[in-house]
């Protein structure tokens, strides 16, 4: 029997619907999907034929080990035909999908990447705020604090300073800690941050500043985050500070 081909797919940000076409034909025809953690149930359920494994990840819960996925993935590959690899947000992005891509490569099993709307784009969105704008944003990064354990450690912060926006995936349990760093690197303590939890899902947003930040933390929260900080969010601040001031002048009448 011939080879499989190995699909890197993009299960979006959250939301079923937010599915290309191609992902949904692929996860129709798939003989076996591999998902992680962040994939809605409904995207699996496409998968109508397939054998379905969950290799998930999630923060500081116990998951599949890297090599352990690669090689289930190579092994797949010989006994099905189209196996899916389907990942949250786009593939490419904070994926580990160059890890998948070269294990596969390396058994000389063939690779498609299908792409998916990353969680940066999904927020925006939702927000309805632009990451770019003309005379205050014209460039973005996206960035991650978060390194793997036999990894260097990263000067993540640099793309911050030097992008109009950022966008940091995996940071927001330690919000606190970044905020201060981005002070202490120079980025003014009034920048806008916004926080976005659940976008695409019944998605929930948090704006302050870094100064605000870097002093009191985030409020609890359980779904996946990401940290939006910029010149683009003032509007959102401004607004918020706006109805703080107004909430609170009803509760001083009440009182
Ligand atoms: N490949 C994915 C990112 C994987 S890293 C993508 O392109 O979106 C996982 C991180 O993505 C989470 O820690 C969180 O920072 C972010 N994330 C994923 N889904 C999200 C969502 N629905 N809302 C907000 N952040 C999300």
């Amino acid at each position: 029997m011939s080879l499989g081909i190995v699909y890197l797919v993009g299960a979006g940000p959250g939301a079923p619907d937010l599915l290309t076409l191609r992902a949904a034909r692929l996860l129709e025809s798939a003989d076996i999907v591999f998902y992680d953690a962040l994939v809605h149930p409904d995207t699996i359920a496409l998968a109508t034929r397939a054998e379905k494994v969950a290799v998930g990840k999630r923060h500081g819960k116990h998951s599949a080990a890297q090599s352990f996925i690669n090689k289930r993935l190579v092994d797949a590959a010989h006994k099905y035909q189209t196996v899916v690899r389907l990942k949250g947000g786009d593939p490419m992005l904070f994926g580990r999908a160059q890890e998948e891509i070269d294990a596969l490569t390396e058994a000389g099993i063939a690779i498609e990447v299908v792409p998916g709307i990353t969680a940066a784009l999904a927020a925006s969105a939702d927000l309805g705020i632009s990451l770019t704008r003309r005379g205050i944003s014209r460039s973005v990064a996206f960035a991650t604090p978060r390194v793997g354990k036999e990894e260097q450690p990263s000067d993540w912060a640099a793309s911050l300073m030097n992008a109009d926006t950022g966008v940091l995936y995996m940071a927001a349990h330690e919000a606190k800690e970044i905020a201060a760093q981005l002070i202490a690197r120079g980025k003014p303590a009034q920048t806008p941050v916004m926080v976005v939890e659940n976008a695409s899902l019944d998605s929930v947003r948090h704006v302050s500043t870094l100064d605000a930040l870097a002093r009191t933390g985030l409020p609890e929260f359980s779904g996946p985050a990401l940290l939006m900080i910029g010149e683009v969010y003032r509007d959102a601040l401004n607004a918020a500070e706006q109805d703080a001031v107004a909430a609170n002048a009803v509760l001083k009448r009440r009182c």
